[in-house]
């Protein structure tokens, strides 16, 4: 996975936009929530934090802000907190729908952490646990409303562990198939890339902290 992936994620999403669908809705709007400020487009309530980060307030406490973890990501996913995060002002978080993380085999920024704000021993990426992806919109996802999209399937660096497509009797046309991106939260590492993939304006799977369960199935 490297950046040029990116990339082609952002361009088939624009070409979707622009010349096939009319835009869902605005992005979410960011802003304050409680101490966490989350930007424009950001569609969660917490900080996506880098790999290996141990649990929030205990984070928060050992974290000294060096920034070597951002300095040491080769996509620059790791950006430092402005002082719009309150508490949390100056330390590393991850905006998937900009810049994902893209699961270095080394984990090179948890290695980098001189606090252990993030756990340095962490050794494979399939343990990476910043969050788990969720479709939050399954009126608008494309591939459960029948169309061939597929592309968070196809983008996810653990396709066939973390996203599994389900095919399933389309019950409102009677005689096609539909093809259901579904999630798998005990293998999902919450690196964001199926977020940033996301064809749609406002994309339709995101990672969350503590998901809902899923309803497995949608009928329209
Ligand atoms: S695993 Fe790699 S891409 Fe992901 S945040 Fe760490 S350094 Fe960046
Ligand atoms: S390397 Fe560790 S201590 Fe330094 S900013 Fe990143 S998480 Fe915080």
């Amino acid at each position: 996975m490297d950046a040029e992936n990116s990339k082609s994620g952002v361009t088939r999403r624009r070409f979707v936009r622009d010349g096939i669908l009319v835009p869902l809705s605005l992005a979410v709007a960011g802003g304050a929530v409680s101490t966490i400020f989350l930007r424009k487009g950001d569609a969660r309530n917490f900080y996506l934090r880098p790999p290996g980060a141990i649990e929030e307030k205990r984070f928060l406490a050992a974290c000294i802000k060096c920034g070597k973890c951002a300095q040491l990501c080769p996509y620059n996913s790791i950006r430092m907190a402005g002082p719009e995060a309150g508490v949390g002002t100056g330390t590393p978080h991850i905006v998937a729908r900009e810049i994902p993380c893209y699961l270095c085999p080394d984990i090179p920024c948890a290695k980098a952490c001189p606090s252990g704000a993030l756990d340095s021993s962490l050794q494979e990426v399939e343990k990476i646990r910043m969050g788990t992806a969720v479709i939050v919109d399954r009126e608008n996802c494309l591939s459960i409303r029948g169309l061939r999209c597929e592309v968070c399937y196809r983008q996810c660096p653990l396709i066939d562990r973390a996203i599994t497509i389900e095919p399933r009797h389309n019950t409102r046309t009677g005689v096609h198939t539909i093809m259901e991106p579904v999630v798998h939260r005990d293998k999902c590492t919450g690196c964001g890339i199926c977020e940033n993939a996301c064809v749609l304006e406002k994309p339709v799977i995101v990672v969350q902290k503590s998901p809902p369960v899923q309803k497995d199935y949608y009928d329209f």
